[in-house]
């Protein structure tokens, strides 16, 4: 018998700046958001994988749309958020309920992160420092409110922080380059953040993803993780984007700002 290889994780890309996850060994896989069926089918047949579960973190076509292909041959569990109505799921979930993948000994948490949807849920791997966070947090940014609130937004993504700073970053998109392009107008003073910009600039220019990132990484670089910070508040009240100090204010305030960035 040969020694069992590790899990890893690797990217699929689909549409035009989605990255699909797949979990796997050397046999076995479980796929994090499919939108589309036909990329993740040629990643498991080039990599010789039995896809084994299916894992969705919200309602959206580009992360859920290509769960029934997927099913045609299978028959395999689909976990999904509890809170949304998603085809499919025979699984539903919501925070403090564990999913565990016997094939691939991998064990996730579910965390509720409502403001990017109204049920939106991520996956956590506690023994790997993995998150699946889907549209809620990205790299350098995070997903747009389009059925939560601020409040809500604010709170999903402070548990995020609270993960250990190696945890990897799995987001759903490739928007790293235009995210940073706005958190350097939000802090400019930002040394750390100067740096990354440039990093993945040339990754782009080499055509290299830029994710995962990591939580400690955003924490000292994204600006929806850094509201509270006095530099960020400055930015804004100067700008006549906010007034006071109001921290939840703050975060609306830049959010409202990225919807219209340029
Ligand atoms: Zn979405």
């Amino acid at each position: 018998m040969s020694a069992k290889q590790p899990l890893q994780v690797t990217a699929i890309p689909a549409f035009a700046d989605n990255y699909l996850w797949l979990i796997h060994d050397d046999q076995h896989a479980a796929v994090v958001d499919p939108g589309d069926a036909a990329p993740v089918e040629a990643a498991l047949a080039s990599l010789n994988l039995t896809l084994d579960a299916i894992l969705l973190t919200h309602h959206h076509a580009d992360h859920a749309g290509g769960v029934s292909a997927l099913l045609t041959h299978r028959k395999i569990p689909v976990f999904g958020p509890a809170r949304e109505r998603i085809a499919g799921v025979s699984v539903s979930l919501s925070e403090g309920q564990e999913v565990a993948l016997p094939s691939l000994g991998l064990r996730l948490s579910v965390l509720d992160v409502p403001g990017h949807t109204a049920g939106h849920i991520a996956y956590v791997a506690p023994d790997q420092h993995w998150l699946f966070c889907g549209d809620t947090l990205f790299a350098g940014g995070c997903g747009r409110l389009f059925e939560g609130t601020p409040e809500q937004m604010t709170a999903s993504l402070q548990k995020f922080a609270a993960l250990p700073d190696d945890t990897a970053v799995y987001c759903a998109h490739e928007y790293t380059a235009s995210n940073l392009r706005f958190a350097l107008a939000a802090e400019p003073g930002n040394a750390r953040l100067a740096e990354r910009f440039d990093h993945v600039q040339q990754c782009r220019a080499r055509g290299e993803a830029t994710v995962p990132s990591t939580i400690g990484i955003e924490k000292l670089t994204n600006p929806f993780l850094r509201y509270r910070e006095p530099a960020v508040i400055a930015t804004l009240r100067a700008a006549g984007r906010l007034d006071g100090d109001n921290p939840v204010a703050a975060f609306a305030a830049l959010r409202e700002w990225k919807n219209s960035f340029r």
